[in-house]
């Protein structure tokens, strides 16, 4: 019966990690950059541009600007990233926070240690706030590529040899994970820290509304070395769309609280970001050890920590208080 039971919560949370990594693909819009990379012939006869509309030249017309049926676009982008972000951060909610709170010891990366209300209504509000910025933004760059507009994406695997798509894979996860590590440790400056930074640290005991719960400025700074890469770098579709999914799954599990072993070897567990929203200036990195450990801001057991503590490398422990 024991083994039972334990068989049917292990199916539910595998329910539940299949759930997050398909519904963390909706958030920000992005599913919708998969949905035009996979249909776009489809799509264009779907959507076709009349023959004025394609010979109009005005300034403000959306056909001069690869914009054709814009506001579709956008529409579909933010209902359906609401809808699917929401279903996925209420179900951790409930199955977690609502069901199991009581037993806190057992899943939570800080047993027994809450938001408060007032914490959890101002990520939920930040956090939408941001993602209707992603959706929109999504929508128009999916958009703008669906009627034909320039990209650096290619769609053929040998196009430019196996050797060059195998290198880009870790090319491309390099260029997210350097790009995340030093925009973060820019924010944890004191002045930045202060003035744009600490509204995501105000949650000190993250859930999956935090992910996107930060200053609008720093949200469009790390989206900005993401949306470059479709128009600078010659990239095959399926490593952008992958390596995209998989760093957006793994930012819901990061902020979610809930303790979750890494998969990879140079994949941090949830508990490292957790552990930089406890101890505040330390951790920087988001899906690797790598940059951290070259600059020596692992979080250590013989050094303490605090939102006054900046440089990355805490101070010596005196009273023992971690
Ligand atoms: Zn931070
Ligand atoms: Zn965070």
């Amino acid at each position: 019966m024991g083994n039972f039971t334990e068989t049917k919560e292990n199916l539910l949370k595998l329910g539940f990690m299949c759930g997050v990594f398909v519904l963390a693909t909706a958030a920000r819009g992005d599913w919708l950059l998969v949905v035009v990379y996979l249909f776009r012939d489809y799509l264009q006869d779907l959507f076709p541009v009349s023959e004025n509309e394609a010979k109009t030249d005005h300034v403000i017309s959306l056909s001069r600007w690869r914009l054709q049926n814009l506001p579709l676009f956008i529409i579909f982008s933010v209902i359906v990233s609401f809808t699917m972000f929401w279903g996925m951060a209420w179900s951790w909610q409930w199955y977690y926070y609502i069901k199991r709170r009581d037993k806190s010891e057992e899943w939570k990366c800080q047993p027994n240690k809450f938001l408060s209300p007032k914490d959890e209504r101002h990520e939920i509000m930040l956090g939408s706030l941001n993602m209707l910025l992603g959706s929109v933004a999504s929508g128009i760059i999916s958009c703008y590529i669906m009627n034909g507009g320039h990209t650096t994406l290619y769609y053929g695997i040998l196009d430019r040899g196996l050797l060059y798509f195998l290198l880009s894979i870790p090319c491309f996860f390099l260029w997210i994970e350097v790009n995340a590590y030093y925009f973060h440790r820019l924010f944890h400056n004191p002045y930045l820290y202060k003035k744009v930074h600490k509204i995501h640290h105000r949650y000190h005991q993250p859930t999956a509304f935090s992910t996107t719960a930060m200053h609008p400025l720093e949200f469009t700074l790390h989206q900005s070395y993401l949306a470059i890469v479709p128009f600078v770098f010659p990239l095959h579709v399926g490593v952008f769309i992958t390596l995209l999914l998989y760093v957006y799954y793994y930012g819901m599990c990061d902020h979610s609280g809930i303790k979750m072993d890494a998969l990879w070897p140079w994949q941090p567990s949830s508990m490292f970001h957790d552990n930089h929203h406890r101890l505040f200036h330390v951790n920087f990195g988001f899906n690797s050890f790598l940059m951290d450990w070259l600059h020596d801001t692992l979080d250590k057991a013989d050094r303490e920590y605090g939102e006054d503590v900046f440089g990355g490398r805490g101070r010596p422990v005196k009273t023992g208080s971690r």
